[in-house]
This record gives C-alpha cells, structure tokens and sequence, in this order.
C-alpha cells in the first residue's frame, strides 16, 4: 500500500489491550483509565481476519502491543497464529518485560522474533514512583529472560523525560557487555483528551536527542570512556526511524528516537489498530476507522476496504500537535 505522500506502508501496530499491570504517570493516570467492555475488544479470531487482510494488501511486519500485551490471556497462541499467516515474517513485541521472565520462552517457541522492552529508570525508588505499582527487578528479570531465550535482537527503551533525573550513561553502558540494544525516546505529547485527561505532558519535560547524546559523551569522557561513535552499519534489525551509535567495542548499540526535535513523518510506515478495532492513520491523528464490524463478520473484502480507507487518510506531518483524545495505553503505543 502506498499513501497519498507516496509512502509505503508495510507495517502494523497491533494493541491486544488496553490493560496494564503498571501505571506509568506519562501513559496512564492512577487510577487506570475507563476500562473497555470485554465485548469492546476485538477477539483473536478477529485479529486473525485483520491480520490476514493486512498481509494481503503487503504488510509485512505485525508489532503486537497495547496497554501491556502479556497480560491478554492466551497471547502465545495469538502469536503462533500470526506468524503463520503467509506474507508476515516478523512478529515482535513491545512489553514491559514484567512477566517476561515466565513467558519469554514459550513466546520464543511460538515464532516472536523480537521483543522490545521499556525502562525508563534504572533507581528502583524511581521505577517505583514512574510506574506507581512496579519493581524495577520484574523488569530487569524480564530483559535477562529476553536474552536468555535467545530473542536478537532484544531493544530496551527509555522515553527521556528531564523531571526523572534520569542516568543516561548507565543505561548507554547496558549495550557494552550484552547484545543490547539501548533507545532513548522523546517525549511525545499524547493523551490529555476526553478519554484520558490524566496523563499530562509538559513541554519543560522534553530533552531531545541530541542534548541525551551530549550527557552521554560528557559523563563517558569524564570517566575516561571514548564518546559514542555513529553505528548506522550496526542497526538492529527493525531499527525504525532510530539513529544509532555505539560505544567502541560495544557489543550493542544506543539508538536515539527523535519525534520531537527531528521529524520523521516522511518516513512513517505504519498503521495503527487499537484493541477495541479501530485503526488508527496516525498516532496523533483523532481520526480512527472502525474495523470491528467488518471483522467479526469475517468479512475480509471489507476488511480491506477499512485498512486502505486508513491508508488514504494518513497525514503528512503530525504538525507538532499537542495532545491526543486517547493515551498510549489506549491507543497501542
Ligand atoms: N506496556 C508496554 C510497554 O510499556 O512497553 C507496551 C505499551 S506502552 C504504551 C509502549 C511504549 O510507549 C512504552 O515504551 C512507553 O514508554 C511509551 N510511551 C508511553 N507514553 C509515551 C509518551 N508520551 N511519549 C513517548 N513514549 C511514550
Ligand atoms: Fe503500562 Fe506500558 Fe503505559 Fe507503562 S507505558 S502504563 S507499562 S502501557
């Protein structure tokens, strides 16, 4: 499927819900957010018809997310599923590793090539505070599990926000030892809207890439460390639209992703379909197109028609908006 701006578009977000066993104060406010009915969200075999429709019309790639993936029941046979249907040849993951550690394996053997996994701290007073109702260990266990069960590459992800003080340098030093692959993201200004005023994003919070860097290299000379050097011939496999450097003999890489500071919409690639069956044309578009209906009606035809009606609304640019109707949990970030 090529767009209006005449890119190609070959790749899905997929969120199999809108829960979470955490609450980050950036994604979600504390006392969660109004919970989809169970019959609001879309059923695996309605998934199944999406993906299959998708596939037909040259997506390639399905990144399954949510709210928190692994705690949708079953999620291992969803992925076995998925990475059966003929045109798709990666299915990966963006989790925040806390079950991981019990289900890393199983995953590994139902065909997940790749997981990502967010960490935004690594002070376990401040993982707690960030995630309001987590241990910083859950998710460090659950990066050990992801290499341990062999996935490559294994992506830990940290969206940089200056009011968490938080280390960069000891999180660019993760990829020294270990084939990790550390990203810093920008802060992006999501949620606030009607279905989730709580998470509130301060423009005073943003760092952007390239200050992160600059931290980076200071604090690594400083210690005698050589400075991070560009890596783009090291990219990771599904690398995105992240800039990647590397510490000398590094056996990973620290990846920067820029929405903010540097656009990337003419580059975008994807489609976005929520839990609750809507695909969405942008993260920062409101406009969302029902799939559900179609879905359950196994109608793939109409299936299709929703995808391209999709593909055909995706923006430029997203213009440097502010703020969106829904928040990541509920979007799939
Ligand atoms: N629960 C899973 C996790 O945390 O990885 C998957 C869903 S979560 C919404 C996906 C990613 O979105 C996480 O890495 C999270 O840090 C990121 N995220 C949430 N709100 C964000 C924001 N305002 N700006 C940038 N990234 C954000
Ligand atoms: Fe949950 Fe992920 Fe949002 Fe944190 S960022 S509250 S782990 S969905």
């Amino acid at each position: 499927m090529i767009d209006a701006h005449g890119r190609t578009i070959d790749y899905m977000r997929l969120s199999l819900t809108d829960r979470c066993n955490l609450r980050c104060v950036y994604c979600m406010p504390e006392e969660g957010v109004k919970r989809l009915e169970h019959n609001d969200i879309l059923r695996f075999h309605e998934i199944m018809t999406i993906v299959r429709a998708a596939a037909s019309l040259g997506i390639h790639r399905i990144r399954l997310t949510g709210g928190e993936p692994l705690v949708r029941k079953d999620i291992q046979d969803l992925v076995a599923e998925i990475a059966s249907v003929e045109g798709i040849d990666d299915v990966s993951l963006t989790t925040n590793g806390v079950l991981l550690p019990k289900m890393a394996k199983d995953l590994k053997r139902a065909g997940l090539k790749r997981v990502n996994i967010s960490l935004d701290t690594l002070n376990p007073q401040c993982f707690a505070e960030v995630t309001r109702i987590g241990k910083l260990q859950d998710t460090l266990d659950g990066i050990e599990a992801a290499l341990e069960a062999g996935f490559d590459p294994v992506k830990v992800n940290a969206v940089t926000v200056r009011r968490l003080n938080q280390d960069f340098l000891a999180f660019a030093r993760m990829s020294m030892d270990r084939p990790l692959h550390m990203r810093f993201i920008e802060y992006m200004p999501v949620g606030g809207g009607e279905e989730n005023p709580g998470c509130g994003w301060d423009e005073g919070d943003v760092i952007s890439s390239d200050e992160v860097r600059e931290i980076i290299n200071r604090q690594a000379i400083e210690m005698g460390l050589s400075p991070l050097v560009p890596a783009e011939d090291s990219r990771p496999v599904g690398g995105g639209p992240a800039r990647y450097y590397r510490f000398e003999g590094a056996q990973g890489t620290v990846g920067f992703i820029s929405p903010r500071s540097r656009h990337f919409c003419h580059e975008c690639n994807r489609l976005r379909c929520t839990s609750d069956g809507k695909i969405m044309p942008c993260l920062f578009s409101d406009k969302k197109f029902d799939i559900k209906q179609a879905a359950a009606a196994d109608d793939i035809e109409a299936v299709r028609d929703v995808l391209m009606q999709a593909v055909g609304a995706k923006p430029d640019d997203h213009h440097d908006r502010v703020g969106t109707e829904r928040g990541m949990s509920q979007i799939g970030g």
